[in-house]
């Protein structure tokens, strides 16, 4: 990646998104297409976020005192628009928005219109 991408991502408008740590997704775009994963970490001020086991790097690590060194793989981010978070309660992929429940909070829910079920239980 050049200097200049970098720095164009890195001042890029932040995109809205519901996705948080813990929520399964499904890759729709890209090398891992087709693969579902739980969010380890949302990155907002890059709009990725980071998936189990999905989008792994080899790091070459050299031996320090304490750590023996070598090939560590590790997962790199993945652009938010290449997730779709799936619903727990129709399976399907799908676009979250909140509501507010009676007691005054915010609640996720999936926006499809034949299910439309809380995200979170
Ligand atoms: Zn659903």
């Amino acid at each position: 990646m050049s200097a200049a991408t970098k720095k164009r991502e890195a001042e890029a408008p932040r995109v809205p998104t519901h996705l948080r740590k813990g929520d399964t997704i499904l890759v729709i775009t890209g090398r891992e297409r087709g693969k579902t994963g739980k969010v380890l970490q949302v990155l907002l001020e890059k709009n990725r976020a980071k998936v189990e086991r999905l989008n792994m790097v080899k790091r070459h690590r050299k031996a320090t005192g304490n750590s023996a060194g070598g090939i560590v793989e590790k997962e790199a981010s993945i652009h938010l628009s290449n997730l779709q978070i799936l619903c727990g309660r129709c399976n399907k992929p799908t676009r979250i928005a909140v509501r507010r429940t009676e007691d005054g909070k915010g609640s996720r829910y999936c926006r499809r219109p034949d299910c439309r079920e809380a995200i979170d239980e």
